[in-house]
């Protein structure tokens, strides 16, 4: 990390220990770890962001692109770091639904704020709120049995996430070749974290989060001064 800015970061997939999951940021660049923290294996990936963010935010690290696993983007902390100008690189939510309609047969307008069906019906969206589409026209629908399994007198409905606008550069980011070779920049990371796992290994030395994380930042420090040596070397 040069004058206190990170060029590339990313938020790893976790690694389960025993109980607990450790997570880690990279510096893509060196390779160095910049942020470490262990959580309950049984609480979501997207928790560890604010800590890790936290810890970047105490060294002053600029973060000017973020590579993520998709398991963190459920984090108010990715829109935070949007908004604080950092560019977000993951791969976008895959919209599932069965056999029926998903979500991407369906056209957002964000500018207009508007969400077209199959079938032609528009409905007005909110970010963060899921929008229900006309009963009466889904009853009368003749796509109404590709589109949704909801007992007659209830209309599709359809979730639009508060970071739609981020999802949908994402989504278009997954379409072209450049896009898709941009979310296998994080690779190193898959690599930093199997060497700290290596280190520790996979069973949790302590109880406890808390101490579990310090013993995780010990491991990243000697971890990060190897590094330093080879590069120096
Ligand atoms: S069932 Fe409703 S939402 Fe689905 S295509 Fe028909 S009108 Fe549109």
């Amino acid at each position: 990390v040069e004058d206190g800015e990170m060029r590339h970061s990313r938020k790893t997939k976790s690694k389960r220990i025993n109980g607990y999951k450790r997570h880690v940021a990279t510096d893509l660049d060196s390779k160095a770890i910049l942020a470490c923290s262990v959580l309950p294996a049984n609480r979501p990936e997207h928790e560890a962001l604010p800590k890790l963010k936290a810890d970047m935010d105490a060294q002053g690290i600029r973060v000017a692109e973020a590579h993520f696993d998709r398991a963190y983007m459920g984090s108010p902390t990715v829109d935070e770091l949007a908004k604080a100008g950092a560019e977000i690189v993951c791969k976008p939510w895959k919209a599932r639904n069965g056999d029926h309609f998903t979500k991407d047969d369906f056209a957002l307008d964000l500018r207009a704020r508007t969400i077209t069906c199959p079938a032609g019906q528009t409905e007005a969206i909110e970010f963060g709120r899921a929008v229900t589409f006309d009963a009466d026209a889904c009853d009368a629908c003749p796509m109404r049995a590709r589109c949704t399994t909801a007992a007659l007198g209830n209309g599709r409905s359809v979730n639009i996430l508060p970071n739609e606008r981020l999802q949908k550069r994402l989504r278009l980011m997954a379409q072209t070749k450049s896009g898709r070779q941009r979310f296998r920049e994080r690779v190193p990371v898959e690599q930093s974290l199997a060497r700290i796992s290596h280190r520790q290994g996979n069973n949790a030395r302590y109880n406890g989060a808390r101490k579990n994380t310090y013993d995780t930042r010990r491991a990243a420090i000697i971890q990060n001064l190897e590094i330093a040596q080879q590069r120096a070397a």
